[in-house]
């Protein structure tokens, strides 16, 4: 289906039409062929980058040099962006920051990739073409290293953290590829090297993934976890693991799972880790917890916290304090909260100040009053919206206020 979009074809097209040889490459096979749906479709191409906006511009198609001494220009098609990279071989091999230069080779482009299921490649008609035996790798979920696997992850530490996070995506974790496995515990001290941002956005990858936890485990064996994220204590990691298969499986937001397997440490994680402003307050959220409110038995007080600190604190903190603490939790009690955060929104506060100084109340310290026992018995009364009933009740806050002063 993603090869029938006419996006996609009309990039192929615009590279065929001047002689160039075009394969999508990378994600979009590796998905299409597990039945994970296509994100975005990377291209490679015998064509050299000039010739690449050349031809895109000759089809009407925008074009952006968007990494071209690496060989990768961005052709927009339909508002679609396609990275249309040239094949290129590794002549010095210092990873990200090799020399590289390009060839007509498909085999040579597929050697200096990172894995075996990342180096296949599919024709407009949907032919694969699979230099390095990914295709068999792919069936027995094996994320195999291409080329000798130490010596890969010497050109680029990163790749560490992708052999677990693949094998937390499309994997079988419990069934590691030993040479790999060995390989990267060999060459751990290299994740020192890695930039925050990097191992971020792996990491983030990973733990999302559906076989998060499996991966983790494997990762804790090897001891990965502590100088990741800078938690310690194995044992405390096993039953944090554990917490999250059974309270944050169908959870896979990777600032919840982060948080339930942290030790509270969300500076040092802020900083590490390179968060964003936003993901830093999702986890801070998440480890300041939410009180263990039943909605079944008191559905007004968890309104109530919902109104003041959101759904997704509702939500997540409990799902990350039931973590932390292994709780007892039954599987009707994480139903009953996500499902009142499902029907039922915080509507907001129907009055403002501007309201009750119309009522009489002159401009000061008595607005305030009226507007915060208006907003008790607002949550107490069930959140009403009737227009009459709330005038009616403003109204009278207000003669009680002015009465008092
Ligand atoms: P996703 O679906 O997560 O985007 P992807 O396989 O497309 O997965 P990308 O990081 O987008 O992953 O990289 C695209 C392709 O580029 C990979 O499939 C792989 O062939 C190659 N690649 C990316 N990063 C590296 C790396 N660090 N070392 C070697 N090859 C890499
Ligand atoms: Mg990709």
């Amino acid at each position: 289906e993603w090869l029938r979009r006419p996006a996609t074809r009309a990039v192929f097209a615009a590279l065929r039409a001047g002689g160039a040889e075009a394969r999508a490459v990378g994600g979009a096979v590796r998905n299409a062929l597990m039945g994970v749906p296509v994100k975005d479709v990377d291209i490679a191409t015998t064509a050299s980058p000039e010739e690449v906006m050349r031809l895109a511009a000759r089809a009407g198609l925008h074009s952006v040099p968007t990494g071209i001494e690496h060989g990768t220009v961005t052709v927009i098609a339909d508002k679609v962006p396609f990275e249309v990279t040239t094949l290129r071989r590794d002549i010095e091999t210092f990873g990200r920051h090799a020399r590289v230069t390009f060839t007509t080779d498909w085999r040579e482009d597929a050697m200096r990739r990172d894995f075996t299921i990342n180096a296949l490649y599919c024709d407009l008609d949907g032919t694969v073409h699979d230099p390095l035996g990914g295709l068999g790798d792919l069936e027995v979920q094996r994320v195999r290293f291409i080329g000798d696997a130490r010596a890969r992850i010497r050109e680029d530490f990163l790749r560490i953290l992708r052999f677990f996070r693949f094998m937390a995506q499309y994997g079988d974790a419990d069934l590691p590829d030993p040479e790999g496995l060995a390989a990267v515990r060999a060459e751990k001290a290299g994740l020192a090297q890695l930039s925050g941002e990097r191992i971020r956005a792996e990491l983030f990858l990973l733990l999302a993934a559906p076989g998060a936890v499996p991966a983790l485990r494997l990762m804790r064996d090897a001891g990965f976890i502590a100088p990741l994220i800078g938690v310690d204590g194995n044992v405390e990691t096993v039953a944090r693991l554990a917490a999250i298969e059974r309270h944050l499986s169908r959870s896979p937001d990777p600032v919840l799972r982060l948080a339930a397997l942290s030790a509270g440490t969300q500076e040092n994680l802020r900083e590490r880790l390179k968060l964003s402003g936003l993901e830093a307050e999702g986890l801070a959220t998440a480890l300041r917890g939410a009180p263990a409110l039943d909605p079944r038995r008191d559905e007004l007080a968890a309104k109530e916290y919902i109104y003041r600190n959101g759904a997704a604190a509702f939500t997540g903190g409990a799902l990350v304090d039931w973590a932390r603490s292994n709780a007892d939790v039954d599987d009707a009690a994480r139903t009953e909260r996500a499902s009142l955060a499902e029907r039922w929104s915080a509507p907001k506060l129907p009055v403002r100040g501007a309201d009750v100084i119309a009522l009489g109340v002159p401009a000061g310290p008595g607005v305030g009053r009226v507007m915060e026992a208006f907003e008790m018995w607002w949550i107490a009364a069930d959140f009403p919206t009737e227009p009459k009933r709330i005038a009616a009740q403003l109204a009278e806050l207000a003669r009680g206020e002015r009465r008092a002063r």
